[in-house]
């Protein structure tokens, strides 16, 4: 595994909430509350929960989108708050594409248009070098060269998409945090354009957070993956070791949820629900964030915080933080409700 190229560590990131006419703060959106992890240069991180559980927020917070309350970033080995202070050094490093490409292109400019506008706003060419440029970039994203003339309305959701991949990857950047920007698409478009970024990294040696709600899609995308619940890691490690061996009920939750292809073992594999309670960001709960959704929570679990920590018969870098997890009843569950889910 090569060095880091983004490490968070102890990240917090909150929202005030504003009541009545006169937008008093009346509380706290903890959104993200001391995540901790790394993204080895050139690999994927697969950054997965439900909606709500911050994961947005994480990747706006590594680009320099969301204020950090707490903890720290390190993008390349700079700290992010120096990066900031000086005009164009993180876009330049680090950009971010978004589910709906439809919302974040301007509807009044052509393809060309648009790209045309990064190269000259970041200064990288401007003239005839930069249509060059453009054509370039489009060859790149596998679009063919007359698409610069056309508008986003007359292109097609998947078309769309590697346009908003074309315009971040004109500034080469070494960091691209992708939020859920498959989520939106049919399902052979979704692999066309996992394929392309996985093409790009291998060619550039990329460095990606892969955001979604979706384990299935990150399965064959990431080195490693995070889980967050209610703004908190509840199991991060290695793709392999999460798939065939989660060690939180929440991840279990998630990959019970992924269809298995096969239907004789999909009508007979044991499920873990989720009791369906999800966590009020602005009143943390004491103890696990978990606890209300979890067949297995006891005492502990509202009374302190599990820590995230490895397992003695599991890859070392694979953490979860569940009180539990090490029971034979807990561990037997789990196991079964993942059986398939890698196939
Ligand atoms: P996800 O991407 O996992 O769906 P988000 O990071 O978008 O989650 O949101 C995490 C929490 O932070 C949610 O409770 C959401 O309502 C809240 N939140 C996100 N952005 C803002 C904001 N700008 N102002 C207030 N609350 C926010
Ligand atoms: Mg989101």
């Amino acid at each position: 595994m090569s060095a880091p190229a983004i490490q968070l560590k102890n990240v917090s990131v909150r929202f005030p909430i504003r009541k009545g006419i006169l937008r008093r703060v009346a509380g706290e959106v903890h959104a993200v509350d001391s995540v901790s992890f790394d993204i080895p240069q050139g690999e994927t991180v697969g950054l997965v929960g439900e909606s709500g559980s911050g994961k947005s927020t994480t990747g706006r917070a590594l680009i320099g989108l969301a204020p950090l309350v707490d903890g720290t970033v390190e993008c390349f080995g700079r700290d992010l708050r120096t990066l900031r202070q000086s005009p164009g050094a993180l876009p330049r490093m680090s950009q971010i594409v978004f589910q709906d490409p439809y919302a974040s292109l301007n509807p009044r400019m052509s393809v060309g248009e648009t790209l045309r506008e990064v190269l000259e706003v970041h200064g990288l060419a401007k003239g005839r070098d930069a249509d060059q440029r453009v054509g370039r970039l489009l060859d790149d994203v596998g679009l063919r060269r007359d698409l610069a003339e056309r508008y986003p309305h007359a292109l097609s959701g998947g078309q769309r998409q590697r346009v908003a991949i074309a315009r971040a990857l004109a500034i080469e950047p070494k960091f691209i945090v992708l939020d859920e920007v498959v989520s939106a698409l049919d399902v052979s478009i979704q692999g066309q354009i996992v394929n392309l970024l996985q093409d790009l990294q291998q060619e550039r040696g990329l460095t990606y957070l892969f955001i979604t709600h979706d384990l299935s899609i990150v399965r064959h995308v990431s080195h490693s993956i995070v889980v967050l619940y209610g703004g908190q890691i509840m199991e991060k490690g290695p793709r392999k070791s999460i798939f065939s061996t989660p060690l939180h009920p929440y991840t279990s939750a998630l990959l019970s949820a992924v269809p298995v292809p096969n239907p004789a073992i999909e009508r007979k594999r044991p499920r873990i629900d989720v009791r369906s309670e999800p966590p009020d960001p602005s009143a943390p709960l004491p103890g696990c964030r978990f606890q209300k959704s979890c067949l297995f929570a006891t005492g502990i679990c509202r009374s302190s915080r599990p820590q995230l920590r490895s397992v003695a018969d599991r890859h070392p870098d694979h953490l979860a933080a569940c009180h539990h997890m090490q029971e034979p009843h807990v561990r037997e569950a789990l196991s079964r409700a993942a059986k398939g889910a890698l196939s």
